[in-house]
């Protein structure tokens, strides 16, 4: 069945398959999230709440140098030492306090080892990770997807702003309803997941940003917000000159 005129002008001009494609296409396999184990991943998903990844780098450059990036050593070592060395990374009290509960939790669960926790099914995996104080939705999705493999969307700030300019999904979409969105579009494919999220990042930063560049924008021709801005851009200077 053909879809209405107005069900058709509100579908996205592209869709999340070629989108990514698109991405991929222009800049390359990001090859993201660079830590030496698993834990680290963590840590650093954890310590980038609400704080830019310039100042996690100093904070895991503390926690190496001290031999601390471990389940077992975060679990043992006293609160205020380990607030000291995660300072630079912002709201450290309660950061500190985070790692330590995740690492119990990991120590409890797991033997102190975050690799055993890829043979756990991912909605059991992700129920555990909320039960953590202080671990939200984004957090949790992000250690599933990078620490344990699992295929999951990142529905992070970057992602809601591009998918709402794009129209893929209306601006005011909420975390859980993007997430379960994507997913239901994508194959269930975790370094697909992994790439995506890191190219949304990249884009998010470079062009989408939160005064876009659309007029230097690769999907611009594919984009609402582009297409509307680049028209009411192009009719100013129409007007001004004649
Ligand atoms: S055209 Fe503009 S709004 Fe659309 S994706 Fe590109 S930068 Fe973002």
């Amino acid at each position: 069945m053909m879809p209405s005129r107005k069900a058709a002008s509100s579908l996205p001009l592209i869709d999340l398959e070629e989108f990514y494609a698109v991405l991929l296409g222009h800049y390359g396999d990001p090859m993201w999230w660079p830590a030496d184990t698993p834990f680290e991943m963590c840590a650093g998903a954890i310590l980038t709440q609400n704080t830019s990844w310039k100042n996690v780098e100093r904070a895991i450059a503390g926690l190496k140098k001290l031999n601390l990036m471990t389940a077992s050593a975060i679990a043992r070592t006293a609160p205020d030492v380990l607030e000291q060395v995660i300072k630079s990374s912002g709201s450290y009290r309660q950061k500190a306090r985070r790692l330590r509960l995740f690492a119990q939790f990991v120590l409890e669960s797991y033997g102190g080892r975050v690799e055993q926790m890829r043979g756990v099914h991912v909605d059991t995996l992700r129920r555990e990770l909320l039960s953590i104080h202080g671990i939200g939705p984004e957090t949790a999705d992000s250690i599933l997807l990078y620490a344990c493999d699992k295929p999951v969307f990142v529905a992070d700030a970057y992602s809601r702003r591009i998918f709402g300019r794009l129209g893929v999904a209306p601006g005011d979409t909420g975390y859980g309803a993007l997430k379960s969105m994507v997913e239901g579009r994508l194959r269930a494919d975790a370094p697909m997941y992994n790439r995506l999220h890191a190219l949304l990042v990249e884009f998010g930063k470079q062009l989408c940003r939160q005064e876009p560049l659309c007029s230097r924008c690769f999907v611009s021709s594919r984009c609402r917000y582009g297409l509307n801005s680049l028209n009411v851009k192009k009719r100013v200077s129409e007007d001004e000159d004649e």
